[in-house]
């Protein structure tokens, strides 16, 4: 049994693990649970889906003016239709949570972060190839 926040209403969503690849959708409001494309959270949003999600939780820390951060953004997209329903991806524009960002010691853009059972498993800095992006990710399955 999996934890799924609602990326649409923030419900904590109950769904067997065994369930998860057959388009789950939302007890409270019916949204589906996996779009395919990145959640973009604010810090609300962020501390959600990693304190009360089960899944893996691949996070690209950007900001709108880095450019290695615009131009991996395609790839981190790609692998958000990849990776779901394995591991959650999501996106923080750290100037929109400045003190978030602080708070997990954010250095540089772009900068992932890897997380599963609430806990940080490794981060890596600067802009990833999909293939990279994948390799990463993987560390948490
Ligand atoms: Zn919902």
């Amino acid at each position: 049994m999996e934890q799924l926040p609602c990326p649409g209403c923030g419900a904590v969503n109950r769904v067997p693990t065994g369930r998860l690849a057959d388009r789950p959708t939302c007890g409270r409001c019916k949204s589906p649970l996996f779009t395919g494309r990145a959640l973009q959270l604010d810090e609300a949003g962020f501390r959600l889906h990693r304190d009360r999600g089960t899944l893996p939780l691949l996070v690209d820390f950007w900001a709108q003016w880095c450019g290695p951060c615009r131009a991996m953004a395609p790839a981190f997209e790609a692998a958000a239709a990849e990776l779901e329903p394995r591991i959650r991806l999501a996106k923080v524009d750290i100037d929109a949570a400045p003190a978030l960002a602080a708070a997990l010691g954010i250095q540089s853009v772009p900068t992932m972060l890897l997380l599963k059972g609430g806990r940080e498993v490794d981060r890596v800095s600067g802009a990833l190839s999909l293939p990279q992006i994948r390799a990463f990710a993987g560390r948490a399955l």
